[in-house]
This record gives C-alpha cells, structure tokens and sequence, in this order.
C-alpha cells in the first residue's frame, strides 16, 4: 500500500488538464468572468460573449455518461501510444457530462460494452496507455464506472 500518491504522480500526455487533490486527479478547465460558460480544455477567450477574461475551473472527478462508443482500431496520429497494428488493445471513448453542464471528452477505462451504459456515474482517474520511443510510460486520464456494489449483487 502507498499512500503517499503526491510524491508519485505519474507523467501525463496532458498535464495541463489535469489537477490533484489530496492525490485524486480533477479535470482543470476555465470559466468566463464575465458569462460563467465553462471550458475544457480550458480556452483563452469565451465564443459565447467574446469576454477575454478567463479564470482556471476545477471541474471536479465525476460526471455522468453522455454517450460512448468503442475505439477498435488503431487511431492515426497524433494518437501517440506507441502500439502497432498488431498489439493495439481496444479502448473505449466517450462524453462525460460534468456537474456544470460541460460534456469532456475522454477515453474510458473499460473496453466492455457490456459494462457501459449512458447515464452511468463515472469517476475520473489517470492510468498509462502506452510508452514513448525511449520507453517511458504516458498517462492520460480515463473516467471509470463507479460501481457501487463490488464483488456484485448479493441477495440471501
Ligand atoms: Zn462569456
């Protein structure tokens, strides 16, 4: 067991999307000062009211599914996983709609469409997807259907 996940958090593909609380990730976006519209990622200037004024928005670590699909097939680049034709593993993608009404885009950790279903609690997380040349692990952030029975139903 380690508890001590802040002095090892992991290299993201993304970092600027991502921050960490107490060691749990958050999607990190910003909001208009002037409107309140949300943006992930976060943009320099709002496309509803042209205000330029943009502060950082912590969209929190759960959201629900908005829609999903699964990506099975090697994705071009910039895609950049470092798997080929033959080792690929599918991956499944979706929208996850946060608490402030934004949908983020996002790969799932579950490749099952068995295990998805719109309208799902979804929790955020960071996991590796892949290396770079020189062999280092990149993270990216997932969401994951938060389940609340583990270890399934248990009826006497
Ligand atoms: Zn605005």
């Amino acid at each position: 067991m380690n508890e001590n996940m802040t002095a090892h958090q992991p290299k993201l593909a993304c970092p600027h999307l991502i921050g960490f609380n107490n060691g749990r990730p958050s999607l990190i976006g910003s909001r208009c000062a002037n409107c309140g519209e949300v943006y992930f990622p976060a943009a320099a200037g709002c496309t509803r009211c042209l205000c330029t004024e943009m502060t950082p928005a912590d969209l929190g670590d759960e959201g629900i599914l908005w829609s999903w699909t699964i990506q099975d097939f090697l994705p071009k680049e910039p895609y950049n996983s470092g798997e080929t034709e033959i080792d690929f593993q599918p991956y499944g993608v979706g929208y996850v709609q946060m608490p402030s009404g934004i949908k983020v885009e996002s790969r799932l950790s579950v490749a099952d469409p068995e295990k998805l279903r719109i309208g799902m609690a979804m929790r955020l997380d960071v996991q590796p997807y892949g290396k770079t040349p020189a062999g280092e692990s990149i993270h990216t952030f997932v969401f994951s259907p938060i389940t609340s029975a583990k270890g399934g139903e248990n009826h006497g």
